[in-house]
């Protein structure tokens, strides 16, 4: 089993909320969180729609006035990435080929000079943005995915990688798993 190849630490997140709307993000300015990393399919709209919907326009503005810089971070590819980022006048990283280190670095990076403990990565995978934001020493906030349903092939198939993550995780990190509540985790 490929899973048990893999360092178990680099898949538990920091924190677990139901949505990105159930994060304190006050909290995180206190932490000394200067940067935002925020995955785009289902994390801030499901994969059916492409644009930013108020709700999420007004999380955006209430994170700019905390000061937060903000960068959008997706595997998506170029056009669907960019016309979302646009609406909300944030930079991105399209094609970032999470987890491989490099696109999460190029993001960090876009608001300049980073320390790793001043970045958090928001996002709703487990193989994507779980394991490379904390393999690059990153905050990571994990959130359900808004639709699953409509899921891509390759998406499904992080999925059930994911659901052995977890499993493992409850198996031998099962306080830490626990006090997190992943056994809700959608
Ligand atoms: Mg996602």
């Amino acid at each position: 089993m490929i899973e048990c190849l893999l360092k178990i630490d680099h898949f538990i997140p920091d924190d677990y909320k139901k949505t990105i709307y159930d994060i304190d993000f006050k909290q995180l300015v206190d932490e000394g969180i200067k940067t935002l990393l925020i995955d785009l399919d289902n994390t801030m709209i499901p994969y059916d729609e492409d644009m930013p919907d108020d709700k999420i326009k007004g999380l955006m503005d209430t994170l700019k006035a905390l000061g937060f810089e903000i960068v959008v971070v997706s595997n998506n590819k170029g056009p669907r990435v960019k016309r979302f980022s646009d609406a909300l006048k944030l930079p991105f990283v399209n094609s970032a080929r999470k987890p491989f280190k490099k696109g999460l670095k190029k993001a960090a990076s876009l608001s300049g000079e980073y320390h790793p403990s001043e970045v958090c990565l928001i996002g709703d995978q487990f193989m994507t943005d779980v394991w490379g934001g904390k393999r690059l020493g990153f905050k990571v906030i994990v959130v359900d995915a808004i639709k699953r349903r409509i899921e891509k092939w390759y998406t499904r198939l992080n999925r059930r990688m994911e659901k052995r993550i977890l499993a493992r995780l409850k198996r031998i990190r099962r306080t830490i798993y626990e006090k997190l509540k992943l056994d809700e985790k959608r």
